[in-house]
């Protein structure tokens, strides 16, 4: 999908991937990328890597699909070994993310698992530090989006597993990574526009974006004298299978997209190329800020 399939050519961003309205495609969390229709572009054919992230080692979670597979294939194609994690139920995606990076001439380890637990996420740091001899770049990009309509019906136990997945996690492995990182490391977190115009049917969602926003901004301050950047990227609307997977009710995945000034979702691979600039030292003096891809609904 795409017209063009590179990342330079110039055109018209409008019409460059498909808008509304989308067909109704039910599926269970989390969702596969697979079963998606039309197939979201994760820059497999698209993205072109040129050494800027030569040898540094990253650990990506919710690399499977989505964003983390665009991250996982772009980090990959610009030189960098990447421990790739993902819930087991994902394995048919992650199978398709690991044959694409491993092609590119790079090691790359699959650890499937449930970052909603600190005992794994310590152990997740610990096998990356071990697979690839450390770690230079964490992103943090899996997350749980599930929408209810009014607060009666917003169980303690969904908002608890938000917050574990969205939050929790971050805060677990950002702990855990941090005494590894040599200066020059760059920890990538994944906020949301939700951060800042919270939708009324995403309560406990929004609230854990804004969480990763707060987050984001105070650990920067904290680990900057270390010579360790920290910074968030937030999306608007992207064509990946948290949305169908009860991420938004059907009636809005038909529309997904249209509220934007651009009129329609963005494509993983085009939140790709921001986190391979936060990642590498090109942005070696930004730390501390939260990047909206959104399509026209910008950020404060
Ligand atoms: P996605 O479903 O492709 O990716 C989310 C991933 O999170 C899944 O692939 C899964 O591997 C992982 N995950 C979920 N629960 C997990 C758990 N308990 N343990 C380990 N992994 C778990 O969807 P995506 O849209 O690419 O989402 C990636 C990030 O982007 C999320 O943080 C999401 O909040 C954020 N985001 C997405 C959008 C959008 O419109 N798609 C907008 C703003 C922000
Ligand atoms: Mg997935």
């Amino acid at each position: 999908m795409g017209k063009t399939f590179d990342q330079f050519t110039m055109q018209d961003p409008t019409t460059q991937y498909p808008g509304p309205e989308f067909e109704k495609q039910p599926q269970p969390a989390p969702g596969l990328a697979r079963d998606m229709k039309p197939k979201p572009d994760h820059g497999e054919t698209s993205y072109k890597g040129f050494g800027r992230l030569a040898g540094r080692r990253a650990l990506i979670t919710g690399a499977d699909s989505g964003i983390g597979r665009a991250v996982a294939i772009a980090f990959a194609r610009e030189g960098a070994d990447l421990v790739l994690n993902y819930l087991p139920s994902e394995e048919a995606d992650a199978q398709e993310v690991l044959q694409l990076a491993t092609k590119e001439g790079r090691k790359v380890l699959a650890i499937p698992g449930d970052v909603g637990h600190e005992k794994f996420c310590k152990s997740l740091v610990d096998q990356t530090v071990e697979g690839l001899g450390g770690i230079d770049i964490l992103v943090n990009v899996a997350g749980k989006q599930h929408a209810v309509e009014n607060i009666a019906d917003l169980t303690t136990e969904q908002f608890e597993a938000t917050f574990r997945t969205n939050v929790f996690a971050m805060f677990w492995l950002c702990k855990a990574a941090l005494p590894h990182m040599p200066p020059g490391a760059t920890i990538i977190n994944t906020s949301s526009i939700q951060s800042y115009q919270p939708s009324p049917l995403l309560l406990d969602y929004a609230s854990t974006k804004a969480a990763i926003t707060a987050f984001t901004h105070g650990l920067a301050k904290q680990v900057a004298g270390k010579g360790i950047r920290v910074n968030a990227v937030a999306p608007g609307p992207v064509w990946t299978p948290l949305q169908p997977s009860g991420g938004q009710p059907q009636e809005k995945v038909m529309r997904f997209g249209a509220e934007v000034p651009m009129k329609r979702p963005g494509q993983p691979a085009e939140l790709a190329p921001i986190y391979v600039l936060l990642a590498s030292q090109e942005s070696s003096f930004v730390t501390g800020e939260i990047y909206g891809v959104t399509g026209g609904n910008h950020l404060p």
